[in-house]
């Protein structure tokens, strides 16, 4: 617990953005939304918010693919939590 152990693979930044990220998605459920939009909500760039997406949708929970972004209402690839049917 005393903090030295590090996961070196990792950068820095990108832990809690995929942290945050997470908990926004699970807690909209029927919201998903688009890369511009995750890395506006998450106040980061572009490319972080991208990067964590493509660590989130490998996690079961997670889905991502093309559909209307519940922020922006654009048509494009958007991730959010999978709603139990
Ligand atoms: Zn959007």
């Amino acid at each position: 617990m005393g903090g030295s152990v590090r996961d070196q693979t990792t950068p820095a930044l990108a832990v809690p953005i995929r942290q945050r990220m997470r908990e926004l998605l699970r807690a909209q459920p029927p919201h998903r939304f688009c890369t511009a939009c995750l890395s506006g909500l998450l106040d980061t760039s572009e490319a972080s918010a991208r990067m964590a997406m493509v660590t989130l949708e490998a996690e079961p929970g997670t889905t991502r693919g093309y559909g209307t972004c519940s922020r922006c209402g654009k048509d494009r690839i958007v991730v959010g939590a999978v709603v139990p049917a």
